[in-house]
């Protein structure tokens, strides 16, 4: 495929956009912070640290948004230096970012999101984690959990990766 190929498949489709998300948090020292990740909270579990609640999924997905639309990322919106969003419900977060991509004249397609961590299992709580994500997203989220296999960068926290894929609002279509 040649440079120009490339230039008429993404005249040809321009009202798609991808974008990527990630974000890492280390586990707390804190053992009184709750372990929060797509807006479940996992009773007696170690959380992570963080500014805000320190979801990573809700996290990930918002950077997800934010990058396909062009609008930046979290960390620009919401500062981790602002009083105002300590200890944050995340989901709010996200709901904001999706409303600016809304206003940006972009639909969430769908989002997929990877979170990498040993412990504890997401599978009990994975439908719940979907539908809070989607419905902060205002589009279908999917999450699924994959080990760290031991490897000693992975096991001090947890991450979150994110794809989402964005189509424009069906009144901008030309
Ligand atoms: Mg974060």
């Amino acid at each position: 495929m040649t440079d120009n190929d490339l230039a008429d498949t993404a005249a040809a489709w321009p009202q798609l956009r991808i974008g990527h998300g990630f974000d890492v948090h280390p586990w707390s020292d804190d053992r009184s912070r709750p372990l929060v990740l797509g807006g479940v909270t996992f009773a007696d579990e170690v959380g992570l640290a963080g500014h805000s609640d320190a979801d990573v999924a809700a996290h990930a997905v918002a950077d997800a948004l934010l990058s396909a639309a062009g609008l930046g990322d979290i960390g620009q919106l919401f500062p981790d230096t602002d009083p105002a969003l300590a200890g944050v419900d995340s989901l709010t977060l996200l709901a904001e970012a999706a409303s600016q991509v809304r206003a940006a004249g972009w639909v969430v397609n769908n989002v997929d999101c990877t979170l990498v961590l040993d412990a504890p299992k997401l599978a009990p709580h994975r439908e719940t984690m979907c539908t809070n994500l989607s419905a902060a997203a205002g589009g279908p989220v999917r999450v699924k959990g994959k080990r760290t296999e031991g490897l000693p960068g992975l096991t001090g926290g947890v991450q979150g990766h994110a794809v989402a894929l964005l189509t424009k609002a069906e009144a901008d279509h030309e």
